[in-house]
């Protein structure tokens, strides 16, 4: 895996998402007011990179993905992929960027539509973007099956026709169909039991090896993160509140956020909220730091000065104004076990 390059393959800076009132978000959240998913987010994956994007649900982080080819409604700030950047505006940059990405939707069943056989959904991106080069429809899907351990017989079959591990694995050769350099997974081991998630990260690890693709893994799940990801970002309310390299954040997580994600155990599971308290309402972000509504470690200067993202470390940096505390583990409450950690090798993480 690699950790260091200079220039990044996808490069997102100050990403606003926002959805009018009287959306269906606006009014999940209780408003009439405008509903503000990503307030100014910034991220960047390098090639042949995994960046891991952590949050729990709710938190935006699909909505980052999706607004990353241009299918969540941008309101400002850049997004880069290799040459092309991206406007508002919709286009030919985003159709030609869009080709660039492959997408590995969470739910199997979006991307594989199940009244088409699976060797006509892997190739159908070719279709849309009228690459098939000389080849028969059913040959690439072969071809493309192939890639990620399927036999030919799975081109002519349903997707009730095949396990959910098999599925996946169909969604992986449809993102790998226009070659991108760049794929954006959204939980893709969501729903699969444990051997079949380690099958599905092996032949991800594979490709990105043999390949050369970078990733941007989004996840709930630890688990998940640590055994593929190269660096990982962890996102709240929309913000990324802490990222570095992932021996790094698991070995000495610096944002409260981090720390109780990582000591709930339960954060491996989907339905199980790794935090107490809930989300505050995006229609009406706590002033200050936008966590003190659920950090035990909250001070009155939390709750009326945000916090600005610093660094801590090599490609360390965190967006709390205790990062240092938390670090030394001294005298500070855990946030999820209520405990008080002397060291941070006191922490436990999700295996
Ligand atoms: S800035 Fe304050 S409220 Fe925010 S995470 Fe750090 S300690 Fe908690």
């Amino acid at each position: 895996m690699m950790t260091q390059t200079p220039i990044p393959l996808l490069e997102i800076n100050d990403l606003e998402v926002r959805y009018p009132a009287g959306s269906f978000l606006s009014r999940l959240a209780g408003g009439p007011r405008e509903v503000t998913i990503l307030p100014g987010t910034s991220l960047s994956v390098r090639p042949g990179e995994t960046v891991g994007l952590i949050g729990e649900s709710g938190s935006g982080k699909t909505t980052l993905g999706r607004a990353a080819v241009g299918l969540a409604p941008v309101s400002g700030g850049t997004i880069r992929i290799g040459a092309d950047t991206m406007s508002t505006e919709r286009g030919r940059s985003w159709i030609r960027m869009r080709r660039d990405v492959g997408l590995m939707f969470q739910d199997p069943v979006a991307a594989l539509d199940p009244r088409m056989r699976i060797g006509t959904s892997v190739t159908e991106p070719l279709v849309i973007h009228r690459m098939l080069e000389g080849k028969s429809r059913r040959e690439k899907a072969v071809e493309l099956l192939r890639q990620v351990g399927l036999g030919a017989e799975f081109a002519d079959r349903y997707p009730h026709q095949v396990s959910g591990g098999q599925a996946r694995r169909a969604t992986v050769a449809r993102a790998l169909a226009l070659n991108p350099e760049l794929v954006i997974a959204d939980e893709p081991t969501a729903g699969l039991d444990l051997s079949v998630q380690g099958e599905l990260l092996n032949l991800l690890n594979e490709l990105q090896t043999r390949l050369g693709i970078s990733f941007l893994m989004i996840t709930h799940n630890l688990a998940v993160a640590r055994h593929v990801t190269d660096r990982i970002a962890i996102m709240y309310l929309g913000r990324i509140v802490e990222t570095g390299r992932s021996q790094d954040i698991f070995a000495h997580p610096a944002h409260p956020y981090t720390r109780a994600l990582l000591r709930a155990r339960s954060a491996t599971r989907e339905t199980a909220a790794p935090l107490t308290g809930e989300n505050p309402s995006l229609a009406a972000r706590p002033d200050g730091c936008e966590f003190h509504t659920r950090c035990p470690l909250a001070t009155d200067h939390c709750r009326v000065a945000a916090p600005q993202g610093r660094s801590i470390g090599t490609g360390h940096y965190v967006t709390c104004h205790r990062a240092e505390e938390v670090l030394a583990g001294v005298g500070v409450a855990d946030p999820a076990a209520g405990k008080f950690l002397r060291k941070s090798t006191d922490m436990e993480t999700t295996t």
